[in-house]
């Protein structure tokens, strides 16, 4: 039986209605999913998880809102091979069962886990590491109950298990998935602060030589800061007892050309004076100056930046939430030069100075056919615009997020599904699959029941607006 109950009808941050309170519905398992379809023959249906995709994506004004909660224990099954969760289950939850069992997923977390897992699947969610695609490529089988009202299981051997792998919420509502998981391990983590030009030149060979490289970097101030991530005890990461091979005379070592980073607990300060900037110009554009407030302490992190050790969740799962414009596009591997090159051209032309370093973080190719990352290895850049609690933003921001767009776009660079873009900028009918995605959403849901206008929208064929000169 579903009831209408007391559910969120606006973003994770409040900042956007998604829902009617009326016609927002919480329902658990199959039974309940196929009972909901039922009642409501001609309405569209939109599924929300934890509401952290930009607002458009997860519009459900027009719909009903359909919140899985499920009944019972969240995690279903766990062996040594794989782990079995319903839809609803957080990323946290998730991450934090198998490794009380000494396991964990064989990909990194994303900064938050607050998400569920179907949401995470259902915008192609990632963390960094080339040896690995999105969250997408940990999941062996996806339970969903479709248009017609059953539950339908879908593996890899199935043709349409990479539409599932990045569903944007079309295809059905997913009820349970299943992923890989693998023995946990430590991992160290090397911290240093290096130019833009030598980011430029080292970052795909940091790439090859690390498990998981993520960097920020201040363009105009020319500082890139790298995490580097390689197993304890691997070589070029210190033995489990602490003791580095690596460590110099006055306890530093070269870790890229003309990079010198610690491998000490010792606090590095050399960030400290641009983050101070940093932090500044962000109070001075949102009027938020409090240290305390969460747009200031996601820059607070990286002052007395150290080394550290820990297994990836330790390491990655940093995020501090805070009403954001959130952007990033997966721009090709082999194309991250000119795409830095283009960058610097338009940060530095645009009169709005960035809140926030630019994110650089390389995934491996993924098997979601909406992803940029499908079949090719990626870095996807990422960029944060703070908003102002009545949640608008500084003057010439949103320009300058089309002017990189625009850049990246045409390096064959395509956008992050959950997170803020403008479509007509893209080729999205360049990822390889994209027309077997439309054929199979129009076979599973020939009536558009968990079609959003938006998305609609988003696969229909468009032009793309071409760079401006220059
Ligand atoms: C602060 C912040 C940090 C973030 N960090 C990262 C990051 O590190 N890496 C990254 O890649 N992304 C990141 N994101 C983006 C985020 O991971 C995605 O937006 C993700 O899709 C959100 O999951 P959700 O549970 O909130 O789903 P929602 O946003 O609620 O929904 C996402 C999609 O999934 C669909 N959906 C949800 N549940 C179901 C279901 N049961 N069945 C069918 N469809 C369903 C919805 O219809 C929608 O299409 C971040 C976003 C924010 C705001």
């Amino acid at each position: 039986m579903t009831t209408p109950v007391d559910l969120p009808t606006r973003n994770w941050c409040e900042t956007a209605t998604l829902a009617r309170p009326e016609r927002s519905y919480a329902v658990a398992g199959a039974d309940g999913i196929a009972e909901l379809l039922t009642a409501h023959p001609g309405s569209r249906v939109q599924v929300l998880g934890s509401r952290f995709s930009y607002p458009t994506l997860i519009d459900g004004t027009d719909a009903i809102a359909l919140h899985l909660r499920s009944a019972g224990p969240r995690v279903i099954r766990l062996d040594r091979d794989a782990v079995t969760v319903t839809a609803d289950c957080t990323l946290t939850e998730v991450w934090e069962h198998v490794r009380d069992w000494g396991l964990t997923l064989p990909v990194c977390p994303p900064v938050i886990t607050e998400q569920t897992v179907a949401g995470a699947l259902g915008t192609g969610t990632h963390a960094q590491g080339l040896g690995e695609g999105l969250l997408a490529d940990a999941v062996l089988a996806v339970a969903y109950v479709g248009a017609d009202g059953a539950e339908h299981e879908v593996t890899a051997d199935d043709e349409e298990y990479g539409a599932f792998l990045l569903h944007l919420g079309s295809l059905g509502v997913l009820t349970r998935v299943t992923l890989a998981v693998r023995p946990n391990s430590r991992y160290h983590c090397a911290k240093y602060t290096t130019s833009g030009g030598e980011l430029r030149e080292g970052f795909a060979a940091w790439n090859r030589r690390s498990t998981q490289v993520k960097a920020w970097w201040w363009v105009e101030e020319d500082r890139a800061h790298v995490w580097e991530v390689r197993p304890l005890g691997s070589p070029g990461s210190p033995d489990p007892s602490g003791s580095s091979d690596l460590q110099g005379p006055q306890g530093s070592h070269r870790v890229a050309d003309g990079a010198t980073a610690a491998h000490s607990d010792a606090p590095h300060t050399d960030l400290n004076p641009i983050l101070e900037a940093t932090r500044a110009r962000l109070g001075d554009d949102t009027g938020e100056h409090d240290d305390d407030a969460a747009p200031q302490r996601t820059v607070g992190r990286f002052f007395d930046y150290s080394d550290t050790t820990g297994d990836l969740v330790e390491i990655f799962r940093n995020g501090i939430p805070a009403p954001q414009i959130n952007m990033e596009v997966g721009v090709p591997l082999d194309r991250f030069d000119e795409a830095a090159v283009a960058l610097a051209r338009v940060i530095t032309a645009s009169p709005f100075r960035m809140h926030y370093p630019v994110i650089l973080r390389p995934t491996g190719p993924s098997r979601a056919w909406l992803s940029s990352a499908f079949g090719r290895e990626v870095v996807w850049f990422g960029f944060v615009v703070y908003q102002r609690p009545d949640g608008s933003v500084p003057d010439g921001s949103v320009e300058l997020l089309g002017e990189i767009q625009r850049e990246l776009a045409a390096l064959g660079g395509l956008p992050h599904w959950g997170k803020y873009f403008d479509a007509d900028l893209f080729d999205l009918t360049a990822l390889p699959r994209f027309e077997e995605f439309r054929t199979v959403r129009s076979r599973l849901d020939p009536q558009g029941r968990f079609l959003s206008p938006q998305v609609a929208d988003l696969l229909r064929h468009r032009p793309v607006r071409p760079a401006t000169a220059g």
